[in-house]
């Protein structure tokens, strides 16, 4: 778990992952909705308790918003799957155990049919992990490649061909309860912006208290939308395009958070750890450039109002 993978020290990646456990939840309900009981008693306690990594084999170098252009090959032969092909951007690839896999089964087919969904051992022979440098310097992201990889036919979830219906459960927990771990990490790097207006001397500034203000009430907005996310899952529902809204609006605070601290901090906000002129040991900075992929991951903005003009409010399709 302490490795390095590609010269890519993992104990902090291992440490972020833990902290707020991203793709968990809507792995977890994916199994939760489509896996076999066999599955569930595999998998479901060790994914929960993250003593196995999972990560989340979707996108590829030609589909990304556009997720029904995969083309990773999975070739069905006799009790097995075998697996040709290439993803990216693969969050904590390379510490992973398992990864969730969107395949074309069907090479016929084309767009959302012929996709099959499956569990994959990410240290089985022909899985090759290479990490993918950051803007923060960090390599959280990877490109995973497929080379003949066996995968047992009891590895599937759902139905040979049908993998689009599970591909679309995943995302739908991704951009709506995961907002509760999202908010989470939100509202800590809010108390430590208020601090450090507050050490600064800036907390009477009236711009910068508006900001800190329209933050807050944000951050409190967004609770409230995941309890009432909460609330309908407990009670038997499941996440709907609706859902879009709380990543969306998740990603705008991110960012306006980012640059709040940025102006507040000024031109030392862009020192980096390390330097003895770093604020608060280079965070600030740090976050900022964590914050431009808020707006990418899990769907990217453009995308989700895409999603909620036309299966929220009807509006004609893009
Ligand atoms: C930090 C981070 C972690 C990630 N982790 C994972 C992971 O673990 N697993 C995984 O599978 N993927 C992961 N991704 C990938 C992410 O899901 C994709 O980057 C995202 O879906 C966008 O796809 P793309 O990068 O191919 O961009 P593209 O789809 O090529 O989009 C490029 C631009 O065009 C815009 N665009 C595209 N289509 C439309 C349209 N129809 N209407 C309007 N605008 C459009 C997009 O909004 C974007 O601005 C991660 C990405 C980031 C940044």
């Amino acid at each position: 778990m302490n490795a390095s993978a590609g010269g890519v020290e993992t104990s902090d990646v291992v440490a972020a992952a833990l902290r707020d456990k991203r793709p968990v939840v809507a792995l977890e309900s994916t199994i939760i909705a489509h896996g076999t009981d066999a599955q569930k008693a595999r998998y479901l306690q060790p994914l929960l308790s993250a003593e196995e990594i999972w990560c989340q084999g979707f996108s590829e170098p030609g589909a990304g918003s556009d997720l029904a252009g995969v083309r990773t090959a999975a070739r069905l032969e006799g009790d097995r799957f075998v697996l040709d092909g290439q993803k990216v951007w693969s969050s904590y690839a390379h510490i992973a155990d398992f990864c969730i896999l969107l395949t074309r089964s069907d090479p016929e087919s084309s767009r959302h049919a012929g996709l099959t969904y499956l569990i994959v051992d990410m240290h089985a022979p022909g899985v090759d992990v290479r990490p993918l440098r950051q803007i923060t310097g960090e390599a959280e992201f990877n490109e995973v490649f497929f080379d003949g990889v066996r995968v047992p036919a009891e590895n599937l979830v759902h139905k040979l061909n049908e993998g689009w219906a599970v591909a679309i459960t995943t995302l739908a927990y991704e951009r709506d309860l995961l907002t509760f771990i999202r908010h989470i990490s939100l509202r800590n790097a809010l108390h430590r912006l208020v601090a450090l207006a507050r050490t600064r001397g800036a907390g009477s500034d009236p711009i910068l208290r508006q900001k800190i203000a329209a933050l807050w009430i944000g951050e409190q907005a967004l609770q409230m939308n995941a309890y009432r996310s909460l609330t309908k899952i407990l009670r038997g529902g499941a996440p709907g395009p609706e859902g879009s809204t709380s990543k969306l609006f998740w990603s705008q605070l991110d960012q306006e958070l980012a640059l709040t601290a940025t102006e507040l901090i000024g031109p030392y906000s862009q020192i980096a750890e390390g330097s003895p002129w770093a604020v608060d040991h280079g965070q600030w900075e740090f976050y900022e450039l964590l914050a431009r992929g808020s707006g990418i991951r899990a769907g990217t903005s453009e995308i989700l109002r895409n999603i909620l003009a036309e299966r929220v409010l009807g509006l004609a399709k893009d």
